[in-house]
């Protein structure tokens, strides 16, 4: 549950262990009590492990709907593949961004070159329900904006801060930007947004609240600023317009009722062409048998 100190103070939300393919990942969101921040709707911060040429995240082919991908690596190198025919490695600095709309199959592999330290996030952003029965599609930036304020620098690598925008394409008004705070900082906010911010490395203090690597604090929308505090952490800022939609979340798939979440998964496993076609050496994913089967109520925000 929230830990609120105060009404206009940051929440605080623990993330958890979870499993991506042979990686361990915090899972900093949907957390209990928060389940998304503006459109976005899924965080998680897997590595800093080893990896091979041969062996990486090793993510096998897996659909999505109904969402965007954003892959940010901090350290190391990953392969994406999707059914569109996209190739592309991702290095530091650099962002994926992967559209599913009605449907989509990728896979994050082994570079075949890369040996190191791998380390990055892989976060969803809930699409509108105008777009979402869309066509799928990718993106990939090599350059990004980069600001620097006095103890605070990093990218954006979604949507925009202050005027300074990635060019890719969202539904509704966002930020993602990874920074580093060195020293106290007064970080400007847009109002209409609610933020999270995590700590990847460093212990943190946002307005005076000490936050420990892999906590969540939450801000709700009416902030103008956020003051943070570190003698050098590494942090993401995640921001947005609320999303005023209900949302079903579930497996890979972001959709409205349990009835299309459902059917996405059948279609799956019948290999329909919604889908599309990817073969990869990793295994592809099997879709797990849905908890409202099992007699539990489906959760929408
Ligand atoms: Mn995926």
């Amino acid at each position: 549950m929230p830990d609120e100190s105060n009404s206009s103070g940051p929440e605080l939300f623990e993330s958890h262990q979870a499993t991506v393919g042979r990686f361990s990942v915090a899972r900093s969101l949907p957390v209990v009590g928060r389940r998304m921040i503006g459109a976005w709707c899924f965080a998680d911060h897997f590595g800093p492990a080893d990896v091979s040429p041969e062996s990486g995240l090793d993510v096998g082919p897996h659909p999505h709907t109904g969402l965007q991908t954003v892959t940010w690596i901090t350290s190391g190198q990953v392969l994406h593949r999707d059914s569109l025919g996209s190739e592309q490695v991702i290095r530091p600095g650099e962002v994926n961004l992967m559209t599913a709309g009605q449907g989509i199959t990728h896979a994050e592999e082994a570079t075949g070159h890369y040996a190191g330290m791998l380390e990055g996030v892989q976060l969803w952003i809930a699409q509108t329900d105008a777009t979402r029965h869309g066509e799928a599609r990718f993106e990939h930036r090599d350059t990004l904006p980069r600001i620097a304020f006095s103890s605070f620098e990093g990218t954006v690598f979604a949507g925009a801060f202050e005027g300074q925008a990635t060019g890719t394409t969202h539904d509704t008004p966002l930020v993602g930007l990874d920074a580093h705070v060195h020293g106290e900082a007064a970080v400007p906010l847009d109002p209409t947004f609610e933020y999270g911010v995590i700590s990847l490395a460093g212990d943190l203090e946002i307005e005076s609240r000490s936050v420990s690597t892999g906590t969540l604090a939450y801000l709700r929308p009416g902030r103008d600023e956020v003051t943070l505090r570190s003698s050098g952490a590494h942090v993401l800022l995640l921001g947005g317009q609320p999303f005023d939609e209900k949302i079903l979340m579930w497996w890979n798939f972001v959709g409205r009722s349990a009835d299309e979440l459902d059917a996405a998964a059948s279609q799956w496993t019948a290999q329909d062409d919604r889908f599309g076609r990817l073969t990869s050496d990793l295994p592809a994913f099997d879709a797990p048998e849905p908890y409202w089967r099992r007699g539990a109520r489906p959760v929408t925000r």
